[in-house]
């Protein structure tokens, strides 16, 4: 018996990740991996966790811990958020608060939210592949996101409506992008929301890696720019989704919305259909060590990716050959390569995993529609410095083996 052929129409668009199947080939010993996009286990603050998993399950606190509770998330983690938003210029309450499990449902339930089959979503070019896989689920249309370009607005409109619906959202990972690792600044926040706002449409803020800043100087949410224009956040059309899967650990899988109170009613009521609540006790327990240990816990975080950071982009200087660029962020996890014309980031990982055991992420999975076959994504918040040298330096052969 086989039940593929009653699968909805909508499986068709769902692919593997392709970094979830790389990484499966990257458990053999021996590969130097700059594939995965995952925090440092070393850093996790797992004594924290531990005596805040021990509190919540003493006998007094274990009801509340371990019990079904309510859709909205756990009240005094929505304030601490609403608390921490206000610091980045986001005045709100905890009615402006969601708590998902993970930024990545909040993108599902986004998607689910605004898109109808045959609706355009813009992104950038290239994307966080996993926007690209829960919206796709919506069988929506991509466009390109172009900040500062004179594609004309109505040409953005008609191409909509073309293809059978209206761009009900731009997507955008705003700070130390996945991939790129670049941040958008002050003048591109400012140029997106003059195009939603031309294209009434819906602005999601992707701020996963906003509070990984190492150096250069602060950029607004895109949400505070906006609450600067209207004054008050019911009426901003921009959706932030945080998380405290970079910051303190994404196994626990807690992140959350910020957005005016229509969309997060509409949003509660998905998240009831879906799983009722993100796990209790996971969320007391984010709230017990955020409250305790968030700012020195960052400071530590900040100090270590800095510095391989740091040594990523030096190691690529000393050996990268003539013709690749790279980009050089000022936060976050990722660097973009940027090879020649012609070279193909695909063919260039299966001679580097042969060759030289490194590893990292073609590019072109991250490009809606398959392009960017000269790009590639390298990690730099897993391999420690030593591991980045050596990294490098099989790289750089790599790429000069097959530019000869
Ligand atoms: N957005 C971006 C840009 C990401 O890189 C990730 C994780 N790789 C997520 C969202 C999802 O993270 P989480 O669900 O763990 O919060």
């Amino acid at each position: 018996m086989t039940l593929e052929n009653l699968f909805a129409s909508r499986t068709q668009h769902m692919r593997a990740s392709e970094i979830r199947e790389l990484l499966k080939l990257l458990e053999q010993p021996g590969i130097l991996s700059f594939a995965g996009g995952i925090p440092d286990p070393a850093l996790f603050p797992s004594d924290a966790f531990a005596k805040a998993y021990a509190s919540a399950l003493t006998p007094e606190r274990q009801a509340g811990s371990l019990q079904y509770s309510v859709s909205e998330g756990y009240l005094p983690l929505r304030k601490w958020i609403a608390d921490r938003m206000a610091l980045f210029g986001v005045a709100c309450s905890v009615e402006n608060v969601l708590i998902t499990s993970g930024s990545q449902q909040a993108l599902d339930y986004l998607g689910k939210l605004f898109l109808s089959p045959n609706d355009t979503a813009l992104v950038r070019w290239p994307t966080y592949m996993g926007a690209l896989g829960a919206f796709r689920a919506y069988e929506p249309r991509f466009d390109r996101l172009s900040l500062g370009a004179n594609r004309p607005v109505q040409d953005l409109k008609d191409a909509a409506q073309a293809s059978g619906g209206s761009v009900k959202f731009a997507y955008l990972s705003s700070d130390f992008s996945n991939p790129t690792g670049e941040t958008v600044d002050r003048q591109g926040r400012e140029q997106l929301l003059d195009l939603a706002e031309a294209l009434n449409s819906a602005v999601i803020e992707d701020a996963a890696y906003q509070e990984l800043r190492f150096d250069g100087d602060f950029v607004p949410p895109i949400l505070a720019i906006e609450l600067e224009r209207k004054g008050h956040i019911d009426a901003c059309r921009t959706i932030y989704c945080g998380s405290f899967s970079k910051t303190l650990s994404p196994g626990l899988r807690v992140g959350w919305v910020v957005a005016a109170q229509p969309v997060i009613q509409q949003l509660v009521l998905t998240k009831q259909a879906s799983d009722l609540h993100s796990p209790t006790i996971n969320q007391i327990v984010i709230h017990d060590v955020a409250a305790r240990m968030f700012e020195t816990h960052l400071a530590k975080l900040r100090e270590h990716y800095g510095s391989r950071r740091d040594a990523m982009l030096s190691a690529l200087e000393r050996h990268m050959p003539n013709g690749v660029a790279w980009t050089k962020p000022e936060g976050g996890m990722f660097v973009w390569l940027t090879l020649p014309e012609g070279m193909n980031g695909a063919d260039l990982l299966a001679d580097a995993l042969r060759t030289e055991q490194v590893a990292f992420v073609p590019g072109a999975a991250f490009f809606p529609d398959g392009s960017g076959e000269n790009t590639l994504r390298l990690n730099f918040s897993s391999p420690n410095i030593e591991q980045i040298n050596e990294g490098m330096l099989r790289l750089g052969r790599v790429l000069r083996g097959s530019m000869n």
